[in-house]
């Protein structure tokens, strides 16, 4: 190791860790607090610089991909979010047909795309045939995309809907074009958290038996934290050894994605929002503890593009994609187009010193470099994104502050510089 680290690491208190790193020897509980207390967060992300350049090299990945929210209806009321409508009397309140979701696909039609990924509140009216209706219209406005689909929260919605296994529901799913799932819903595994934020919801024990069915269906998915809101280091970390079993166990996990929690409009607004440290931080950590997970993402929509690019050297190998359109945390002035083009993001890695690489949802090379970047469709992207949104163009990399959580970032630091005058 260069005797510069060496020294950061070791006053860090990190040496211990280091050795085991090097050694490619799994951290421990203490291992996990340890890397949340350091104040070294340099030193944390070298160490998860190290592990992420043995898995994978130089490459960040990316995907061609849209989102579609297909129901912002909800029975569970998670005080963290600010996405979801009661089911009764909230004008705010919304269902697509399946046939207005493909329309949103459609819309897209002639921008490629490799990934749909469909999530929703979990409206209790809908019943088990219109999961499968939903599937197969996408499927058929997009052929040839990997469809990636549901949270836990709605797949345990859809098994008692479907009044069948969870085994029996995948089954289904698939033949109706499921392709992966997308991992979200844990939020924190701690009973304490569940209970004070999310009681509605199945809890950590259901989330990982819904997860090791799909994954012994032969279905891989993702996992996710969600951070910065009220939960304690140790239930972070209990969180890391949790998916960590379940992949020694599965195998089924593809990538972990820390979810940095945005306040605004929430039951918690006055909360102050995680910054941009603490999210670096949180992806080195995962980066460390999760050995057996192939992949760390700085999904760019919470973390902004900025922190995504730092990120890849603290443990992230891959910065999600172009998305199009993005509901779950909403720009209030912006409202819902939130979209990076192929060449935006390519030319975010590429400043960033990484080498991009498009992918597929299950991580199957697509192109590399500029390769399959056009002028033609970065045009495309942004004009229909614009049809659906005309007053809301936001092109994050040239302009200043433009999505939420920069904004609230800004905010914050305004009330810093203010507090200092
Ligand atoms: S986080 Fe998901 S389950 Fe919870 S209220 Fe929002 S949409 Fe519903």
């Amino acid at each position: 190791m260069n005797p510069i680290w060496q020294r950061q690491i070791e006053r860090a208190g990190l040496a211990d860790i280091a050795a085991k790193v090097e050694r490619e020897e799994r951290l421990s509980f203490e291992d996990g607090l340890q890397l949340y207390q350091t104040p070294n967060l340099n030193a944390v992300g070298y160490l998860a610089n190290l592990v992420r350049e043995r898995k994978n090299g130089n490459v960040a990945y990316w995907v061609r991909n849209q989102h579609v929210n297909y129901t912002n209806v909800c029975n569970k009321g998670c005080l963290f979010c600010s996405f979801y409508a009661k089911p009764k009397d909230d004008p705010r309140a919304y269902t697509m047909t399946p046939e207005q979701a493909a329309q949103k696909v459609l819309n897209y039609g002639d921008v490629p795309i490799s990934e749909v990924h469909i999530v929703g509140g979990v409206n209790p009216k809908l019943p088990y045939s219109y999961y499968l209706e939903l599937l197969r219209a996408v499927k058929a406005a997009r052929p040839n995309a990997h469809l990636k689909a549901f949270t836990m929260v709605e797949v345990d919605q859809i098994v008692r809907a479907a009044k069948k296994s969870p085994h029996e529901v995948y089954a289904d799913l698939k033949a109706a074009g499921l392709d992966a799932i997308p991992g979200g819903g844990a939020e924190v595994m701690s009973e304490r958290v569940h209970e004070d934020l999310f009681f509605a919801k199945p809890n950590a024990e259901r989330w990982l038996e819904l997860a090791r069915a799909a994954h012994q269906s032969g279905i891989k998915s993702n996992a996710t934290l969600l951070y910065g809101h009220v939960e304690q280091t140790p239930e972070k970390v209990e969180h890391f050894l949790k998916l960590r079993e379940l992949q020694d166990e599965t195998g089924g996990f593809l990538t972990f994605i820390p979810l940095s929690w945005h306040p605004e409009k929430t039951a918690m607004e006055e909360l102050p929002a995680p910054t941009g440290v603490e999210d670096l931080r949180e992806i080195a950590v995962a980066r460390l503890m999760l050995d057996n997970f192939p992949h760390i993402k700085t999904f760019w929509i919470m973390n902004t593009a900025p922190v995504s690019q730092s990120a890849l050297w603290f443990g992230a190998d891959d910065v999600d994609g172009t998305i199009m359109e993005y509901e779950i945390i909403r720009d209030p002035a912006r409202d819902r187009k939130q979209v990076l083009t192929s060449r935006q993001l390519v030319e975010m890695i590429v400043e960033a010193g990484r080498e991009p690489v498009e992918r597929d949802p299950l991580y199957n090379v697509l192109s590399r470099g500029l390769e399959s970047v056009s002028d033609v469709e970065t045009l495309l992207s942004n004009q229909k994104a614009d049809l659906i949104q005309p007053d809301a163009n936001i092109n994050i990399l040239t302009s200043g502050i433009e999505t939420a959580s920069q904004r609230l970032k800004e905010r914050a630091r305004n009330v810093i510089e203010l507090s200092a005058r």
